[in-house]
């Protein structure tokens, strides 16, 4: 029965009171929670929680394993503080690689060489981004097995190093070699002395860095395989085997000259390289001679791989015919003890660092 019939019939059901005290508490509890979770926000909290989404996406996004931000997880270390974090970044540098394979995966084989088309060494410059300033390139996935030097002896020849740099930079990559190249260039307009340049380069390279091998080339000669590979092998190398200057063959069996490749131990073995043959012809019949003498042999690509092409040129001023050549190679047991890297002198006047190549300028002084 209704005692008051005023009051709406809803409101009378007794249970009606207690779930609006359920919903006034509900409600309590819902406010109190939002103003907790507003306080959180505005002191920051929730922006780090942010931060961290974020940054976990991005390297989910770049594939890296372990997602969780480095700061906490040094924070989770219980021995962690800022020197392990100092140490952590030393030891990045020092991964591990694995040795490059014995050959490389990364060589074409034949190559079509030629000197038609001009080069823009700006051009070879952008195609070759991993090679480092002065002209040295490390491979980057693979501990490399040689660290050779390449050293060119150079006056005036600017066109030619275009078309080597342009050539070579890509071959060396592929051959996955640890080198650097140094153009050594004659100061002043005396005779012209290949040997004696050779000898600077393998004394200033070994300078910069700890070269084991040197690849002596000639700025004109291109290698038209890059499985002629540009390393030192257990005998002294000849790598321009097969030039077309020659007709695709060796002019003579010792022949000697364009590009040859010697270890460190072989190179001091021999004393160097003679440094009195001013002019054109026959220091490479003494290097040969050389080598012969310590009973060392040349060891040698075949010659559909030593292919080779040379860009044609008239002969340079200064560098005659040296009409003594005959005589000194008929000498060389006998002067190759007292000439060579241990009586070299010579004065560097200027050594620049450009994007493709070390320029070293000497001064190797004049015949006696
Ligand atoms: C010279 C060498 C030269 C060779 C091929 C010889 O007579 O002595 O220096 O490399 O000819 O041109």
């Amino acid at each position: 029965m209704h005692k008051d019939p005023l009051l709406p019939i809803t409101t009378v059901a007794l249970p009606g009171t207690s779930l609006q005290r359920a919903c006034r508490l509900l409600v309590l509890i819902c406010a109190l929670h939002l103003s907790v979770t507003l306080v959180y926000y505005v002191s920051g909290g929730e922006l780090n929680i942010f931060q961290y989404f974020v940054q976990n996406q991005q390297a989910q996004y770049r594939g890296i394993a372990n997602a969780t931000p480095s700061s906490v997880q040094n924070l989770l270390k219980p021995e962690y503080n800022a020197k392990d974090q100092e140490e952590s970044r030393d030891t990045s540098n020092m991964v591990d690689l694995p040795n490059c394979p014995e050959t490389s995966p990364l060589l074409a084989g034949p190559l079509r060489i030629e000197f038609s088309v001009s080069v823009d060494l700006e051009e070879v410059r952008k195609i070759n981004p991993n090679v480092r300033e002065g002209g040295r390139y490390t491979p980057e996935d693979c501990k490399a097995q040689q660290k050779v030097a390449l050293i060119i002896p150079f006056r005036n020849r600017d066109e030619h190093l275009k078309y080597w740099l342009y050539y070579l930079h890509p071959i060396l990559q592929r051959q996955q070699l640890d080198y650097g190249v140094y153009i050594i260039n004659q100061d002043g307009d005396i005779t012209f002395n290949r040997a004696k340049l050779l000898n600077v380069g393998f004394a200033e390279a070994l300078k910069e860095y700890d070269y084991q091998c040197f690849v002596f080339s000639d700025v004109d000669l291109i290698p038209m395989d890059d499985r002629n590979i540009y390393k030192c092998y257990s005998q002294p190398r000849h790598l321009s085997v097969s030039m077309d200057k020659f007709g695709f063959g060796l002019p003579y069996n010792q022949y000697f000259g364009g590009v040859s490749a010697l270890s460190k131990d072989q190179f001091t073995k021999i004393n160097g390289f003679p440094n009195n043959y001013w002019g054109w012809g026959g220091e490479d019949d003494d290097i040969y001679n050389r080598i012969a003498s310590r009973g060392m042999s040349i060891s040698r690509p075949d010659a559909v791989t030593g292919k080779c092409r040379m860009i044609r040129h008239n002969r340079d001023d200064k560098n005659d015919p040296n009409p003594k050549r005959f005589d000194l190679i008929a000498h060389t047991r006998q002067t190759m003890n007292s000439d060579g890297i241990n009586s070299l002198s010579y004065n560097v006047i200027q050594k620049e660092k450009y994007p493709l190549y070390t320029k070293i300028t000497v001064d190797i002084g004049s015949p006696r």
